[in-house]
């Protein structure tokens, strides 16, 4: 990987290589930098969460009021889904700079496929596509 980055093309997310949690054999299913968790993946049952009291006890004289977290589900994301998801985002520090590497190397030849690339370059990074003349 090169160490010519331009000021405005220094990344501004964690510095990669990103990985799966021990190598893709967890089912944490955490994406890691070198220095912490980077992401985590959702898979099973999905929703919002909301805080929510019930009774518990066996008796009305040993009855307490407990909180616990209620779901509202709305879907269920697949564990293959969820493991595709996990690997593709690690891998996005890598495909970022190798997408910026290719379209540096091409300049602008203002072609659709240039500007899918720069479109996705702007996806990731946050910023405005500058489409100049080369
Ligand atoms: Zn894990």
């Amino acid at each position: 990987m090169s160490n010519d980055r331009t000021p405005e093309t220094t990344p501004d997310h964690t510095p990669g290589p990103w990985r799966t949690c021990r190598k893709g054999e967890c089912s944490c299913f955490t994406v890691m930098s070198d220095n912490h968790p980077v992401a985590e993946v959702t898979h099973g049952d999905w929703g919002d969460n909301y805080p929510a009291l019930r009774l518990v006890g066996d008796s009305t004289f040993d009855q307490k009021i407990e909180a616990y977290m209620e779901q509202i589900t709305y879907g269920s994301i697949g564990e293959k889904t969820a493991r595709a998801n996990w690997h593709l985002i690690a891998a996005a520090p890598d495909l970022l700079a190798s997408l910026q590497e290719i379209v540096a190397e091409w300049g602008c030849p203002n072609t659709p496929k240039w500007h899918r690339a720069a479109s996705a370059i702007a996806k990731a990074t946050c910023a405005h596509v500058e489409v100049s003349g080369p």
